[in-house]
């Protein structure tokens, strides 16, 4: 029995303070041991670089209840690789991906009365980040640095289950070509806030990005990554240096080529083009799926499948992802990292 008090069926994605953190600190060209701490509070200099110069990164990831009560995490050495790269691409220490697990699985243990149960839908969420530290003034990277992770529980995106919500392409970049738009930066989140806050306003469910060189391509779709089902079954994802490389993308790939025999292809998405596709998503850890109804080009709604149904293929590729996800469906090898 947990010991916590929580109403699972009310979870969103709201801040709750658990039972343990993890936190570490590089200086002088190593990493401490890396500790449980209880408080969730961190002490920094106000000269950090993570404050004035955006240098810090992060990573967002779940840890899954099975029917038999055990728990698992997905994909879990791919996160630490990503982290690995967007450190590398604004000069922050790598953490080692041992370090990066054994950080989750820890943090995963210590707050294991905050992983809901099996059959709600909902998840223990990680936030691992990454940030410079340290008095530091000048733009130069931080003297020192701080990994650390933090979970909270958290409800399904869905509540009522996988339905379809518009999109809008924005007027913004979130990021330059060759910037930092394939990094999990904050940077980049800060540059999508208004876009994503003008869409709302609009009655849309978030900004879609155009590459930013043409402006003629899907990039992004909001904090997801951009998938279409051709009219003959292919699945066709874009690829740009400016995308951030996501898991869940890669997941939804093998699983289009391996359990559905689909021929899969990552290839430019032309805004202009989208007659070509009979059904269109976005796929991230938060959402697993998000069905696209439509999307709002120059003030017409180009509409897939349908505004208020979900396609097959969309629905299949999310029930067998979530599957694998919560143990009913067996992963590919290498997929599901057990929390013992
Ligand atoms: C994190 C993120 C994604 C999704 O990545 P997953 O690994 O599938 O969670 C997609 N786009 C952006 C911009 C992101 O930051």
């Amino acid at each position: 029995m947990s010991k916590v008090s929580i109403d699972w069926s009310k979870l969103g994605f709201d801040y709750m303070k658990t039972d343990f953190s993890y936190v570490s600190y590089w200086e002088n060209g190593s990493w401490d041991k890396g500790q449980l701490v209880t408080d969730d509070r961190i002490s920094i200099s106000q000269a950090s670089t993570a404050i004035h110069y955006g240098q810090q990164c992060f990573e967002g990831l779940k840890a899954y209840r099975t029917k038999d009560g055990s728990i698992q995490l997905f994909r879990v050495d791919e996160n630490a690789k990503r982290m690995a790269n967007s450190a590398a691409r604004i000069l922050m220490p790598e953490v080692p991906e041992e370090k990066f697990i054994d950080a989750v699985m820890q943090v995963v243990k210590a707050n294991e009365d905050y992983v809901p149960p099996y059959g709600t839908g909902a998840t223990l969420y990680l936030r691992p980040y990454l940030i410079g530290i340290g008095n530091n003034i000048g733009v130069k990277p931080a003297p020192k640095y701080l990994f650390g992770v933090f979970c909270l529980p958290v409800g399904p995106y869905f509540k009522g289950g996988l339905s379809p919500v518009n999109f809008e392409v924005s007027k913004y970049d979130r990021a330059a070509p060759y910037g930092t738009g394939a990094a999990k930066v904050g940077g980049n989140y800060a540059a999508s806030l208004l876009s994503h806050q003008e869409a709302a306003q609009r009655g849309f469910a978030d900004a879609i990005y155009l590459d930013p060189l043409t402006h003629t391509k899907i990039e992004e779709v909001g904090a997801a990554n951009f998938f279409g089902i051709t009219k003959d079954d292919v699945f066709v994802t874009p690829t740009s240096p400016s995308i951030l490389p996501s898991i869940t993308k890669f997941s939804l790939i093998h699983l289009a080529q391996n359990h559905l025999g689909m021929k899969v292809s990552e290839e430019d998405v032309l805004i202009d083009e989208l007659d070509r596709f009979k059904e269109a998503g976005a796929c991230g850890t938060a959402a697993v799926i998000t069905p696209i109804g439509g999307i709002s080009y120059k003030g017409n709604l180009h509409v897939f499948h349908s505004e208020t149904e979900v396609g097959p293929v969309t629905r299949k590729l999310y029930e067998t992802l979530t599957g694998m996800q919560f143990g009913e469906i067996e992963a590919p090898e290498g997929w599901i990292f057990k929390v013992k």
